[in-house]
């Protein structure tokens, strides 16, 4: 009878658990300690990763003086199968190393069990405290998962091919009362403090299972830190949703960037991480691909990922140098082409993302109007200037950002600086710029709905009749439709655009573009900063804007667009659903009548995750969209809608059992 304990240091949740020292001995020598006091285990060997990052672990074990095995560390049914050849046993017991309380005195009841009934596997039930789970199978048992069990879930989880196979000849050890709601395993930092309390409420002393359960009688307060968290929820989640789950506790928020949360998508089983992309392909950390047609990287991407040209362009800096003392000539490159494309500009500055660009294009406004206040449509980034609208009316933002946002960090002093003005609404503008003080009129061109005829034309008119700097930010609308910006489309020229996210398809840069005699104020303030000379912007715009040129990406993404939309409200009215289809063709969200949209994204998007696709209740087009692949996404989503359609918006609700999916940007219409 050999304990095989599986144990690692990569854990996703919680690195080098087994390490931890509590009591003054890491974790893992006190689960070996605790499984040699067994009388019916011949032998324990710890089964560990081959990769260097186990090495310390390796050596600890040793130098404890138990046996170690090194193998495979994602197929962890074939490190025991190997280690099981080097120590041929009748039958074996697995343990796994977030076990440090494992109870001997268990151990030998599930052995007896196994022995006394002649069983191909026996195990502990789950009430049992969690941490306490012994497995015990028939060698051969083991031997013919290891050659049959085919999907990843058997491999890694060592045994639910076996516990299949024996069906018929195994049985559950369960305890004499329900200890299931207790945690003595070690996933999360919270279980760490309630084994560590117990290991020092014992002391030197050995306990035992019967022990814990007088413990928690006694002193219930020392299991309360972890009870929140599910009994082996880690089986069922992809290795993204433990990085998630671990990237909140570290990073407030979890991410840099809110549309990118998990939570915005669904509730569980979002991916969360990539490891690697290609054309609208991403891979996630388990190697599961799926397609991507919802946001596409949050727009940054036309192209596709990893396009070739961009990629080298890219790769060349790198291997030549991406910073120096000295400047990089490809930013100088880049001024003359955008304003080449833009003949109404004539300057350009350049920063990394697309908040910045705006905060620089309303100081070079403000500067060169000589006048403080914004009069601003849509959304344009997280800074001061633009919170400072939710201040003085706590929803002014509502339908241009997020409802209800918060704007805690924004000095009250700016409140009143940054005035709101609805699409479309020239009354509305007129009344904010009749107010005075406005010197920077900032807005998109175009979003969720297009300009009423002459709109734009009046804009132009009221900010010159007003003295306003007029700035189009073009950030997201920028190549979805002319190459440059909206506004060459519509012949209005502004003072200022800001163009960025799929400018460098994928690379960090945003371009901010103007008349001569507007963009010369940046010279009489101070707009500066290191990364903004960074060369791989610069070079991948150059690169990116040849491509989009050649393979005529504006024009083919809205085309796209347009064909999605289309099949859209098709299989919406084939299904007996009423659709509401918003935003430029190339970038195209949908609402669906009499539901609520925070289901309705949760339930959309799991069900077509499950199908082997990234999306949102939107469509991101990109050149990698070929027609057989729109056609095979649109196949799904009429089946998902159909099942919408029965489910109904209160069966829709009761599915997703949750809040739903946190919602987007609700820009004004
Ligand atoms: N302006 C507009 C119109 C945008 O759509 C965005 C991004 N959603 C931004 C500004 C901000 O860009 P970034 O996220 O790169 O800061």
């Amino acid at each position: 009878m050999v304990a095989i304990v599986q144990a690692r240091l990569g854990s996703i949740r919680m690195p080098s658990k087994v390490l931890k020292k509590s009591a003054g001995h890491p974790l893992i020598t006190h689960l070996l300690d605790r499984l040699k006091k067994s009388t019916l285990v011949s032998e324990v060997v710890v089964a560990i990763p081959s990769s260097g990052v186990n090495d310390e672990l390796a050596e600890l074990v040793l130098a404890h003086g138990s046996q170690i095995f090194r193998g495979s560390e994602l197929d962890v049914l074939d490190r025991f199968v190997a280690t099981a050849k080097i120590h041929p046993a009748e039958a074996y017991v697995r343990i796994t190393g977030d076990c440090p309380m494992i109870d001997p005195g268990v151990v030998d009841q599930v052995i007896d069990l196994f022995l006394q009934e002649k069983l191909d596997y026996a195990c502990t039930g789950t009430s049992y405290p969690d941490g306490f789970d012994v497995e015990v199978f028939r060698a051969e048992k083991l031997f013919e998962a290891g050659e049959q069990a085919r999907e990843n879930y058997d491999r890694e989880h060592v045994t639910p091919y076996i516990k299949r196979a024996a069906r018929t000849n195994s049985r559950t050890l369960e305890y004499r009362s329900d200890l299931s709601d207790i945690r003595l395993t070690v996933d999360e930092p919270e279980d760490f403090g309630v084994m560590d309390s117990i290991f020092q409420y014992f002391g030197p002393k050995h306990f035992g299972i019967d022990d814990i359960e007088a413990l928690v009688v006694e002193k219930p307060d020392l299991f309360l830190a972890n009870q929140h968290l599910q009994r082996n929820a880690g089986a069922q989640m992809k290795t993204g949703e433990k990085l998630w789950a671990r990237a909140k506790r570290v990073i407030p928020g979890g991410g840099m960037l809110l549309s990118k949360r998990a939570e915005m998508f669904v509730p569980s089983g979002w991916p969360a991480y990539f490891s690697r992309t290609k054309g609208c392909q991403v891979w996630d950390l388990d190697g599961n691909t799926y397609l991507d047609l919802g946001y596409m990287g949050i727009g940054t991407n036309i192209l596709g990922y990893s396009h070739p040209n961009v990629d080298e362009a890219a790769a060349r800096v790198v291997r030549d140098g991406n910073l120096s003392t000295l400047n990089s000539p490809e930013e100088v490159y880049l001024a003359e082409r955008l304003t080449e494309m833009h003949p109404w500009a004539s300057m350009a500055r350049f920063t990394r993302s697309g908040g910045e660009a705006c905060a620089v294009a309303v100081r070079i406004a403000r500067a060169a109007s000589g006048k403080s206040k914004v009069a601003f449509c849509g959304y344009h980034g997280w800074h001061d200037w633009y919170l400072s609208a939710n201040l003085s009316v706590e929803s002014a933002l509502d339908s241009h950002l997020l409802a209800g946002l918060a704007v805690e960090g924004v000095p009250p002093e700016l409140a009143g600086t940054s005035i709101p003005f609805r699409y479309n609404d020239l009354e509305e503008l007129q009344r904010v710029l009749s107010t005075g003080d406005i010197g920077v009129i900032m807005m998109e061109v175009e979003r969720n709905t297009p300009p009423l005829p002459g709109y734009l034309e009046e804009v132009r008119a009221l900010a010159d009749r007003f003295g306003a700097v007029l700035v189009f930010d073009e950030c997201t609308s920028g190549f979805r439709r002319e190459f440059g910006g909206l506004h060459l489309g519509y012949g209005v020229e502004p003072d200022i655009a800001v163009l960025g996210k799929t400018l460098g398809n994928g690379y960090a840069v945003n371009a901010i573009i103007g008349r001569q005699e507007v963009m010369s104020a940046a010279n009489r303030t101070f707009i500066s900063s290191t990364f903004w000379t960074e060369r791989i912007g610069a070079a991948a715009a150059l690169a990116a804007l040849d491509a989009m040129e050649l393979e005529g990406a504006p024009r083919e993404v809205e085309q796209i667009g347009l064909r999605v939309r289309e099949s859209w409200e098709s299989i919406a009215r084939n299904n007996g659903l009423a659709i509401k289809i918003q935003g430029l063709p190339a970038l195209s969200t949908f609402e669906l009548d009499g539901f609520s949209q925070a289901h309705l994204k949760a339930y959309f998007v799991s069900e077509m995750l499950g199908r082997g696709y990234l999306v949102s209740t939107a469509f991101y087009a990109s050149l990698a969209h070929t027609p057989e692949i729109v056609e095979k996404y649109l196949g799904h989503v009429d089946a998902v809608l159909a099942r919408v359609s029965a489910l109904g918006p209160e069966g829709v609700r009761a599915e997703v059992g949750s809040g739903g999916a946190g919602l987007g940007f609700a820009r004004l219409n």
